[in-house]
Parts: structure tokens; sequence; C-alpha cells
């Protein structure tokens, strides 16, 4: 690897610890989760006319497909919310569009990727879910693109999801100067169209051959920890299941070099804060988009 290009894995491992840093950094709420009784005027932290409280989300469905742009993404955050609706007998697939082998500075690619799918495998079976795509697309270099709604369409069509749940793709973090990384945003933008690429049979015809046929019933996309959050969930019985999850990435956790990181007490900060918003001890966020098919 040249130099300039080592540089260039360095800076993108920083700006994707940045992105997990957004949620040790909410601690301190700069994603100003912790509702602000100014803002909420003179009433209590939650209840129906606090701006910043959270609706509870639908859980009347049974298959649901979490896009994600590497191993480690749904851990921080969002893995409780689906062990939780694992437990109520709802099926989970996990894709993740790359595995992550450009997310360890110390080690090179072609040892990394095995060994984060390895990770994420355990990691899923901890929440309950045994199906996982890999699609192998390059990390770190991912481009919002006919390519990636390509990929992304034929795991849709594949699995046949009623739930879509995706990563932040804003722009942000926290709404304001929190920089997300350039994957989760292409990843979050192409999975929006993904959606209804797979419903339409003239899109990505030639998926056909592969047995693929059109899938047009995606009612929802939920991107996880989204700053636009409008929605919630209780993952309150399945905390110690997340946690367990995100410790799972054992040697990507140990690649970011962050000094006595623990996944309990980093998950527990931010669960707590969304909890409030909520009205539950721990919750999870996400942003709701609603399929509009047809035009
Ligand atoms: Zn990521």
């Amino acid at each position: 690897m040249s130099p300039r290009s080592a540089e260039a894995q360095r800076r993108e491992r920083r700006v994707d610890a940045a992105a997990g840093g957004v949620f040790a950094g909410g601690m301190t709420d700069p994603a100003g989760l912790i509702p602000d009784p100014a803002a909420a005027g003179s009433s209590a932290p939650t209840g129906a006319t606090d701006p910043k409280a959270l609706q509870q989300l639908d859980e009347g469905w049974s298959r649901g497909l979490a896009v994600v742009a590497h191993p480690d993404d749904m851990e921080f955050g969002a893995a409780a919310a689906v062990a939780r609706w694992t437990a109520q007998g709802k099926e989970i697939t996990y894709c993740l569009v790359t595995s992550g082998e450009a997310g360890i500075d110390g080690i090179e690619p072609e040892r990394c990727g095995p060994l984060r799918e390895a990770e994420q495998v355990e990691s899923c079976r901890l929440v309950g879910v045994r199906e996982l795509d890999f699609l192998h697309l390059p990390d770190g270099v991912l481009e919002y693109g006919v390519d990636l709604r390509r990929a992304i369409t034929a795991s849709v069509r594949r699995h046949r999801p009623e739930i879509v749940i995706t990563n932040n793709f804003r722009d942000t973090w926290d709404g304001a100067t929190t920089l997300n990384m350039a994957d989760h945003i292409a990843v979050g933008r192409a999975t929006l169209d993904a959606v209804r690429d797979a419903g339409n049979r003239w899109v990505f015809h030639d998926q056909a051959e592969q047995g693929l046929e059109p899938w047009g019933g995606v009612r929802q996309v939920w991107a996880a920890g989204s700053p636009r959050s409008r929605h919630g969930v209780d993952i309150g019985d399945t905390f110690d299941a997340g946690v367990a999850s995100l410790a799972a990435h054992a040697a990507y956790i140990e690649g970011l070099g962050w000094e006595d990181f623990d996944p309990e007490e980093f998950l527990d900060g931010m669960a707590r804060q969304i909890g409030q918003r909520l009205g539950v001890t721990r919750a999870a966020t996400f942003e709701v988009f609603t399929a509009a098919f047809g035009g």
C-alpha cells in the first residue's frame, strides 16, 4: 500500500470513529437528545407537548432486512431493538454492503475482511439474526449510484422484507457539526431507492434470471440513530443482548484505540437519553420513511 493510501485509510478510520464517537459524545448531548426544559416550556421533559418526544414504531410486521455499510453499524445503537423484534418472532436478515476490511488501521484488508465478517456473524447470533448477506463492495469508497442500488435491490428481492432498516445517512450525527461518513450516506440513500427499484419489474430486470422476482412489499424504511428521528422503541428488556452484540466486534473495538472503551457504558448513556424522550428507561431512535410506489 502506498503512503498515500495508508493515509487515506487512516483518515477514513478517523471519520468512521468520529461517526461512532458521536454516541460517546452523545453522553454530553451534542445531538440535543436530552429534552431541553426551555424548549419544552415549563412542562415536564416528556409528554405530548414535548417537541422532542418520540412516537412508538409500528411493530405489526414479520420480516425485516437491515442494510448497512459495515460490520458494527447496527451494533452502535440499533442491535438491542433487533433483539427485541427477533424475540417477538420476527425474522430479520442483515445485509452488509462491505466487510469493513478498511476499518482497522493495523490489519491489512485481506485479513481484516474475513475477521470482521466472523465477528458480525457472532454479533448477529447474539440478537437472534441467523441470515446475513455480504455484498463485498469496497469499504471506505462506496459510491451512491446505480451499481449500489442494484446490489441492494437484489438483497431486498431475495429477502422480501416489510420493513427495511438502515443506518443514519444524514450529513451529520447531531444535526449540526459531527460529520457522518460517506459510506453510511451512500448506503442509506441507495437503500431508499432500492426499496422502490425492487418493486419495479423493469428496473434491474436481469435479476429475474437469478430467480429474484419483483418485491414491492416494503412499507417503511427506518434509519437508525438519525438526528431527525421522531420514532423510538423500548429496548429495556434486550439491552444486554445489544451490548453483547457490540462487544462481539472485539478486533474492531481494539483497533479503534479508544482508551477504556466499555460497550455497556457507551450504549447505556445513549439509550437512557433516548429513553427519556419515549418515557421508558432505555430506547433506540429511528427516522421513519414511508414507501410510496408509482411515479
Ligand atoms: Zn460504519
